[in-house]
Parts: C-alpha cells; sequence; structure tokens
C-alpha cells in the first residue's frame, strides 16, 4: 500500500499553504510559503513574517484522522475496497468458466459500492490502541534557474537564455529505524500549520541535523535538462539554487492496533493523506509506543508567525496600502519606497527614467503607462578576458515578477538588454508627488530582492548580449566569462516607464516585442506560462519522447 500522494497533473503544484494565527485576533490567515506580507483577513491589521533561511521554521501538517472513527475509517476503507475488486474477481472467474470475457465492472452498479461494504461490515471492526507521532520532514522552497547555451526552438538561432523555475520539494528528516514508507513524496495541496506547544504530545521525532542541504534535495532537478527543453536545445548549460528557504514539517502518523477483516494487528496509518502506509513490525511498534521518549528541546523550535506591523508612511504619515505581492510598497501620498522592518515601515531610494528616452515610445496614439522596476548596476569586470563585457559602464537586470513566467521572462531580459546598451539617463522625481501616476497607469511591483539574483551576475549578463553576439558563444567563452570578477560599484533601483497600448487586448510594448499587460499588472499568470520544475519536466518529456522513438 503506497504512501504516496502524486498530484494528477502538475497544476496542483500550486496551493501549498501556511494557514497561521492572526497575532492580533486569532483569525486563521493563510500564507504562500514565501509570503512575507499580507493583511490579516479578519482585522485588517498588516502582518509581517519574515523568513530566515538559517533558522528554519517549523510546521505541522494537518492531521485528518484525529478521532477515532477516522482512523477506523481508513481502515474500513482499505477493506471495503479490496472486498470490492474480490466480489468483481469472483463475477470475472464466473463469466471465465462460462466461456464469455469478463467486462470491466469499475462503475458496475450491481457490484456493492466500497460505501455499502464498509456500512455493511463495520462491525467486523474495533480499534484498541492508537499511537500518534510527528515524523519530521524538510521542506525546500526555493527558485530554480537554468543558464543555458542552446538553440532556441522555431528559430534555431544560437542563444543565451536564463530560465527561471519554482521549486518546493520534501524529504524525510528522521533517523532510520525509523521507516515511514515514503516514496516520490510531494505535499502539493496540503495545509500546513506552525508547531504549536499542544503538539509535544504527539511525540515529535528527533530530526537529523544534517537533513537541511537543498542542493542535494533538488539533485534531480539540478542537472535535468528536459526542464529547459521546451525553450531550446541545450548545448552546454549549467544551474543554481536561489535562495533555497527551509521548513522542517511533522507529519502526523498513528500506530494502530485493530481487530479487522484484513488482520487483527498493527497498521501505520498516515494522518495527513489518510492512508495505509504500511504494517509496522514488533520493534517499529515498539519504538513508536515506548514510554521513554527523547523530547524535542523546547528551545529549538522557533515560533514560526507574523507579527503586526505599522503600515503608515513614516515621511508623511499617510496610510499605505499594503501590496502582497512585494515586499517594497509605495507611499499613494509621497511616493517614497518602503520596506518592513521591525520599527514599521523604512525608506528606499529609486530613480526613474523619462519617457523620451524609450526608443519605442509610440509616437502617435493613447497609450498609458506601465512602471517596470529594474536594477541598475554598475560594475568593475576583471580580468579583460571578458572583453564581450568588460566595456559595459552599467547593465539593467529585471526586478519584476516575470522572471518565471514563460514569454514575460524573454520579454523582460529584451529590455534589460536594451536598457544596457541606452543607457537612459535617470532622475530623482519621486511618484505621485513630481510624476502623477493616473489611475490607468500602474506600478509594477519591484518583487525581487537583488541579493538574490546577486550571485548570478555574470551568468544573467550574458543574456543581455546583443542576440548576434549571444550567436558567437561557445562553451569556451562562457567559461571564461563566468571565471572572471564581476564587482558591484552601485546598485540602484530604477523604474522604466513602459507603454501600453489601450485598444484591443491591452499590450505592454518592448523593444521588439509586447506581452500581455493584464497579467503582469495584477500578478495573476495563467498557469500554462508559469514555470515550475513538475510542470516544466512534463513539457520536456512530451517533447523528447518522439526523438526517443526516432533512435
Ligand atoms: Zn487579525
Ligand atoms: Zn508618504
Amino acid at each position: 500500500m503506497p504512501s504516496t500522494f502524486i498530484p494528477n497533473s502538475p497544476e496542483t503544484a500550486e496551493g501549498l499553504d501556511i494557514v497561521a494565527a492572526c497575532p492580533e485576533c486569532g483569525g486563521g490567515n493563510s500564507w504562500r510559503l514565501l509570503q512575507t506580507l499580507r493583511l490579516c483577513g479578519y482585522c485588517g491589521s498588516a502582518l509581517w513574517w519574515p523568513r530566515d533561511p538559517g533558522r528554519p521554521g517549523f510546521l505541522v501538517a494537518e492531521d485528518a484522522t484525529e478521532r477515532p472513527e477516522a482512523l477506523l475509517d481508513v481502515l474500513q476503507t482499505l477493506d471495503a475496497m479490496r472486498e470490492r475488486s474480490r466480489l468483481i474477481g469472483l463475477l470475472a472467474d464466473r463469466e471465465r468458466a462460462n466461456g464469455k470475457i469478463p467486462i470491466d465492472r469499475s462503475d458496475d452498479p450491481t457490484v456493492p459500492s466500497v460505501d455499502d461494504l464498509k456500512g455493511e461490515r463495520r462491525h467486523l471492526f474495533a480499534l484498541d490502541a492508537d499511537y500518534k507521532v510527528l515524523a519530521p520532514y524538510v521542506l525546500i522552497s526555493s527558485t530554480l534557474a537554468f543558464h543555458a547555451l542552446g538553440r532556441s526552438r522555431g528559430g534555431g538561432l544560437k542563444e543565451f537564455r536564463n530560465l527561471f523555475f519554482q521549486l518546493e520539494e520534501i524529504a524525510p528528516a528522521y533517523q532510520p529505524p525509523w521507516n515511514f514508507r515514503d516514496r516520490g513524496l510531494w505535499v502539493a495541496k496540503q495545509r500546513l500549520r506552525p508547531f504549536a506547544p499542544a503538539d509535544f504530545a504527539f511525540r515529535p521525532i528527533a530530526r537529523r541535523d544534517d537533513a537541511v542541504q537543498p542542493e542535494r534535495l533538488a539533485t534531480r532537478w539540478l542537472r535535468q535538462r528536459l526542464l529547459i527543453l521546451p525553450d531550446l536545445e541545450p548545448i552546454s548549460f549549467d544551474s543554481s539554487l536561489i535562495a533555497p528557504n527551509p521548513w522542517w514539517v511533522f507529519r502526523p502518523f498513528h500506530y494502530v492496533r485493530a481487530r479487522t477483516p484484513m488482520r487483527d494487528g498493527w497498521f501505520l496509518v498516515d494522518g495527513q493523506f489518510g492512508n495505509v502506509a504500511g504494517y509496522p513490525d514488533a520493534d517499529e511498534v515498539h519504538r513508536a509506543t515506548a514510554r521513554d521518549w527523547t523530547p524535542l528541546d523546547t528551545r529549538e523550535i522557533r515560533g514560526a508567525a507574523a507579527r503586526v506591523i505599522g503600515f503608515r508612511c513614516p515621511e508623511c504619515g499617510a496610510d499605505v496600502p499594503l501590496v502582497e505581492r512585494t515586499e517594497l510598497q509605495l507611499c499613494g501620498n509621497c511616493g517614497r519606497l518602503l520596506a518592513p522592518s521591525p520599527s514599521g515601515l523604512t525608506t528606499r531610494p529609486y530613480e526613474l527614467v523619462d519617457r523620451a528616452s524609450i526608443p519605442w515610445w509610440p509616437k502617435s496614439g493613447g497609450v498609458d503607462v506601465a512602471w517596470l522596476p529594474f536594477f541598475r548596476v554598475e560594475l568593475s569586470v576583471t580580468p579583460a578576458e571578458t572583453p564581450l563585457l568588460a566595456e559595459w559602464p552599467e547593465c539593467w537586470i529585471p526586478a519584476f515578477e516575470a522572471l518565471n513566467v514563460g514569454r514575460y521572462d524573454a520579454w523582460a531580459f529584451e529590455w534589460a538588454g536594451a536598457l544596457t546598451r541606452i543607457r537612459p539617463e535617470r532622475c530623482e522625481r519621486r511618484f505621485y508627488l513630481e510624476e502623477p501616476v493616473e489611475k490607468a497607469n500602474r506600478v509594477v511591483p519591484a518583487a525581487i530582492g537583488w541579493e538574490t539574483l546577486r550571485p548570478l551576475l555574470p551568468r544573467l549578463l550574458v543574456e543581455l548580449l546583443p542576440k548576434p553576439a549571444q550567436t558567437r558563444l561557445n562553451p569556451m567563452i562562457l567559461k571564461k566569462i563566468f571565471a572572471g570578477r564581476f564587482d558591484v560599484k552601485k546598485m540602484t533601483l530604477v523604474f522604466v516607464p513602459a507603454p501600453v497600448t489601450t485598444e484591443g487586448e491591452r499590450r505592454v510594448l518592448g523593444p521588439s516585442s509586447a506581452v500581455g499587460w493584464v497579467p503582469l499588472r495584477d500578478g495573476k499568470w495563467p498557469p500554462v506560462l508559469k514555470r515550475d520544475v513538475r510542470r516544466a519536466l512534463e513539457r520536456g518529456k512530451e517533447l523528447a519522447e518522439p526523438e526517443d522513438e526516432e533512435v
């Protein structure tokens, strides 16, 4: 009996969230794994939940089998499914004996349903003992970046791409001989909550100290060329894991002794998924039911929780509207850029580019403005073996959340490459105050942290080269470039105006291509364009299969 839950479609990779009580009113709010700001859905408080990768938070998976009836139901369901298969087998045997070919009876209404069988056989079940334990797992949430030289799909031209994928992975963190029969474990669409003092009563098992090794957990993805196959036929590539965020997740299991028609004895029930994970032997039962139990050190448990912070502009005192997609907020009154801190909001500098600096600004016709955030980076590059890049006094890197969205990612780099060549003038005008943001215009949130992109710098820069220069790249040249030293002399966040067409399907215009405006404006991406490792692997496999047949 597998203990695994494998999603039917990669679509289900969304929706992994943590339900945590608001410290102000106690209301349960749900948070995406990496979300750090939100409004309480009950009392409206601004909540901030900073993550510290060095101190993973403690979470508990919800137990679907807390009550004895729920545990019995798990056993009854397994029994009824087996009984139904047995009845169908008997009918098939009879048909074969009569010289007929057995028909598919999985939907046959004349065979009693699982529910019917459960009802009929209820009196055959009794629960004699239930020992709950909490088994530790490590969950990482991260972005996987591929840096690939290859031939583009369609055009066949050599180009360099940085492709970003959302990655979540969970792995056991308990010591052998504990064994919870994990295989292909995935916790998509599961509810998690912060570890609470009451959970100590449920026998949390000690964690393996060395369990948090993001690179090891992500091994199967780091070298997986199928992920990038939908975008290009790779010649060479490497990959990096960006800002991996670990969590400890305790999953509930029950060692259950029961009398059932299947057997009288011990069952291991997975409380999170509500199924029978296996049949523990005497040693396992002894371990799980032992009187002496090494308790978890209470000091270890980090209070994984959001805190309430003031959301007033420190400059003008105005209430700041909270935007959940980003850490960096904008005061709608004085136009200050604001970042959360333990003492409330603090200001961050930024600059603006004038629309006269954008060569592809339409000469005629009405357009709205999308203000796109970029990191403008002044570099010194050594050694001179990297002449391609050494001549650049500055380069521009996208800071908006389109990097792991198909088509939008290439478009964002198209912009960054053009800005790197144009080197537009900047000024210190402020939104609202000096640069009006009319209702139809929007400031796109700066949702990517510089510290997460900084380590990727040489690899990001190669995609900024003009396309003709990219066709001359080869693995030797890349090796030399990546061996160079890239010292950041200065980094500034700059908002650049992008024209948005106002007629028909609204599009944001870039140097040579355009993308749909509404998804970028609202941060709601068509699922087919979102890059996550599981979905990309499925797509890559579809592409790889026809080739395999030819071989
Ligand atoms: Zn609240
Ligand atoms: Zn203000």
